[in-house]
């Protein structure tokens, strides 16, 4: 019988090293969706690309960025007084200045690293409030718009300085949602009573339901054991049947609760299937600094979630920004930090932590066809490695990034060893 002829494809991957497959495969590509995942392709590609048995990965996912702020630290100026007061007037002097066209630029050089690294798809916060009012949404529209053959950027209208103690907020996120916001943030805890976290929440779980929206909050980011604002956005989520959509980011202060009471919210996120992200690079350095030794980490209890079946995540939150001077925008080095952070040493966890940056970031951002199956989309990143959880150690060079089928990014490393006079 002769086998079937292919029309040619756009691409094919020759000796991918797929995980869950012991022989190498070959990987085939139309229309930026793979059609093959087979040891051998009969066919052709208008490209064929022999990948040698690199580890072919699905595109690392973005689950949480700030992509209006990126890039703003050599902007800031010297906080003269060292206080939170000047700093927070030193952003808001920033914030207030800003152009569309600057945001965008800087957004852009982060989203052109991000895709460098392998990451094709990114959930961005970005500040909406009577500070900077709708700019710094315009400019990363702009940037997304800027970059769409590169990445697909989800956008979350964020009320970074609270809704009820900033009056205009609401009627400004609302305008955002119109204006090309994709999903409702949010952050509680900055609010100044239970009472007005309460409201807040209220304000965006109504604003979610008005434009069928995804909700994706600031939880709890502190050190003070008394912020207990996940609780409220479970009843919340509970009462308005968002079940699975929706995440909680950053909630700190869960390490600084007792283990009686954390075990009850966590449970209880369990039942309304609330998602997590944590931020290990940011809440490494911002949180616990007020402690003496022993310091506490500032992470959720990335264990006790995981144990409980949750949903988590993991983000870069900052780049070189008032908050976290660091940050490559890179996917594998905040995996690995977050391995590090909250103690991943087993094989199964350093699996979580890949999925934290993979399956699981696809899962909360709602991205279909998402893996290395027929009938995915093609956002691949061919790895220097033969291994996952090398190239996560190792830091592997990320040696082709796809998008759709096509090839938008390549590095090329060399280094060689001189020894002796020759
Ligand atoms: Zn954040």
């Amino acid at each position: 019988m002769i086998a079937e002829a292919h029309a040619p494809f756009d691409l094919v991957l020759r000796n991918s090293r797929v995980e869950g497959r012991q022989a190498l495969a070959d990987i085939a590509i139309s229309a930026g969706v793979i059609s093959h995942v087979e040891d051998h392709v009969t066919g052709e590609g208008e490209s064929e690309l022999d990948v040698g048995g690199s580890i072919v990965s699905p595109a690392f996912v973005q689950p949480h960025i700030h992509l209006d702020k990126v890039g703003t630290l050599p902007l800031l100026g010297r906080n003269v007084s060292g206080t939170l007061a000047e700093a927070i007037e030193i952003l808001h002097r920033i914030k207030r200045s800003s152009t569309v066209e600057e945001v965008a630029a800087r957004a852009g050089v982060v989203i052109r690293q991000a895709v460098m690294s392998g990451t094709t798809r990114i959930r961005t916060h970005v500040d909406v409030d009577t500070v900077g009012g709708l700019t710094p949404l315009q400019g990363v529209i702009r940037a997304a718009r800027e970059h769409a053959d590169l990445c697909d950027i989800q956008i979350v209208v964020f009320p970074q300085e609270g809704i009820v103690r900033d009056p205009g907020t609401a009627e400004l996120m609302d305008a955002a949602m119109r204006s090309g916001g994709d999903v409702v943030g949010g952050m509680p805890h900055w609010e100044t009573s239970d009472a007005a976290a309460f409201e807040h929440i209220g304000i965006c779980m109504r604003l979610a339901e008005r434009y069928d929206a995804d909700v994706d909050m600031h939880v709890d980011e502190t050190d003070d054991p008394g912020s207990t604002t996940l609780d409220l956005l479970i009843d919340a989520t509970a009462h308005s049947g968002w079940h699975g959509r929706v995440t909680a980011g950053h909630c700190c202060a869960m390490a600084a609760w007792s283990d009686a009471y954390a075990g009850q919210v966590i449970g209880r996120a369990a039942a309304a299937g609330l998602h997590f992200v944590t931020n290990p690079a940011t809440n490494l350095l911002l949180q616990g600094r007020l402690d003496s030794e022993p310091r506490r980490r500032g992470l959720p209890r990335i264990k006790e979630l995981l144990a409980a079946g949750l949903t988590v995540a993991c983000g870069q939150d900052c780049v070189q920004d008032g908050f976290y001077p660091f940050g490559a925008a890179d996917q594998l080095q905040v995996a690995l930090i977050l391995c590090h952070a909250a103690q991943l040493s087993i094989p199964a966890e350093i699996d979580a932590a890949l999925a934290s940056i993979r399956h699981v970031a696809a899962r909360i951002m709602g991205i279909r066809g998402y893996g290395i199956e027929p009938g995915s989309l093609a956002d691949l990143v061919v790895l220097d490695s033969d291994d996952m959880h090398e190239a996560l150690r190792l830091q592997s060079p990320r040696r082709y990034v796809i998008r759709r089928g096509s090839i938008v990014a390549a590095t090329k490393v060399t280094t060689t060893i001189n020894r002796g006079k020759d």
